[in-house]
């Protein structure tokens, strides 16, 4: 099997080129010719010596995840759908605005977190994406955006898409560290967010070793809900979770931690819940980005939830701006092609791992299930 190169930060890179009998300096121009250029095939890399460019062509590739589907919407929102084998796919979502482009990448095909109103969660959990496959995402949208009618630089990357990136942890940071290496990406520590559903011990992981944008999936201000709505809460609930923010925040590149709060009508967005959570954050230097819910239908199940009306979703935006907390609503984009926040169903085919669920409860670690044959 050729070694796949794409998945490879700056210090992977250096070793497998060392092992090789070649110079570090090697790495650097391979993460430019990879990552900058574009370019997949070892021969078009002549900044490389004929014979290294020969010997990588016969140990080694740069394979990212082949694209099945590739849809644009009304708004510019585009998708790509990635096959990552065993029936099972990934999607990312490039979403176009005046002053940036934001690219949302996926880390685990399926997800074993299993929030109530996730349709990537009513899927299950299938297995974790390889660093190359997170790359790839960013890699080939890179690619196609700048061939295409208006090219777009990708600006800044959000790990929003299917999955759960803390439970992806190893993956997950030499990513970050390949979008982050300005021989590759240059992307800057804030133009890069990890959202998290409250993995606490990964949090504080990710602060040592690689600090970037952290969002925070809160959607209840009270433990109870929040068990049911995130059930990784029965695990880490609510203060371990705010005092893990606060840790965070000391080493973060931003002074502040994102809430994303998904507005259930009738569940979690009435006045009293605004005024309760903006007691509960009273200690965290944080921002609240509100998300109207966005339905889907995952075959064989109904989102049983609805979105909270524009008048209930600005009334609970005026408490916490009252009380001092910078909140802010998001804009549904790329409905239409089913590439809101939550609709990035994919499609786990590869159902085998369907009730592999993680029972989150207290005073256990949840390790999401073995990777599948
Ligand atoms: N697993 C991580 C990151 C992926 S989910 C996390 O949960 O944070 C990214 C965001 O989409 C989360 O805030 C999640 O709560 C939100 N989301 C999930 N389902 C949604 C839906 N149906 N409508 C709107 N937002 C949703
Ligand atoms: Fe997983 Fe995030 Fe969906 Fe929850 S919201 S099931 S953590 S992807």
């Amino acid at each position: 099997m050729p070694s796949n190169l794409l998945g490879l930060d700056a210090d992977g890179l250096t070793h497998w080129l060392a092992a090789h009998g070649e110079k570090p300096f090697r790495a650097r121009q391979l993460l430019k010719c990879m990552h900058q250029e574009g370019v997949a095939d070892f021969a078009g890399m002549t900044v490389l010596s004929k014979a290294l460019r020969d010997e990588l062509s016969r140990i080694a590739c740069v394979a990212s995840p082949a694209v099945i589907a590739d849809n644009v919407a009304s708004d510019g929102t585009r998708k790509w759908l990635f096959d990552v084998g065993t029936g099972n796919a990934v999607e990312a979502v490039f979403i176009p605005e005046e002053a940036r482009g934001t690219l949302c990448v996926s880390t685990q095909a399926g997800c074993a977190v299993d929030c109530a109103f996730c349709s990537t969660g009513k899927q299950g959990f299938a297995r974790n994406l390889t660093a190359a496959e997170i790359v790839g995402q960013l890699w080939t949208a890179t690619r196609l955006l700048r061939t295409a009618a208006a090219p777009r630089p990708v600006t800044n990357v959000v790990f929003m898409g299917m999955g759960e990136p803390l439970l992806n942890f190893d993956s997950t940071v030499t990513a970050l560290r390949v979008m982050l290496d300005d021989n590759a990406y240059g992307l800057s520590r804030r133009r890069v967010t990890v959202s998290t559903s409250g993995v606490v011990p990964m949090m504080d992981r990710l602060a040592e070793e690689c600090p970037v944008a952290l969002a925070v999936s809160l959607h209840a201000p009270d433990d109870a809900l929040r068990d049911v709505l995130v059930p990784i809460n029965r695990k880490y609930p609510l203060r371990e979770l705010l005092a893990a923010c606060v840790r965070y925040v000391a080493k973060a590149p931003r002074d502040f931690v994102t809430f994303e709060y998904i507005m259930l009508d009738g569940v979690n967005d009435n006045p009293a819940q605004a005024r309760q959570l903006a007691a509960l954050v009273r200690d965290v230097p944080c921002k609240f980005n509100l998300i109207p819910f966005n339905p889907f239908s995952v075959a064989g199940t109904r989102g049983t939830y609805r979105r909270s009306d524009a008048a209930r979703v600005r009334a609970f935006a005026e408490i916490l701006t009252d009380a001092g907390v910078v909140t802010t609503t998001r804009k549904t984009r790329g409905d239409q092609i089913a590439a809101a926040c939550g609709q990035l169903a994919g499609e786990v085919r590869d159902r085998t791992n369907r009730a592999a669920r993680i029972e989150f409860r207290r005073g256990e670690m949840p390790i999401p299930p073995p990777l599948q044959a």
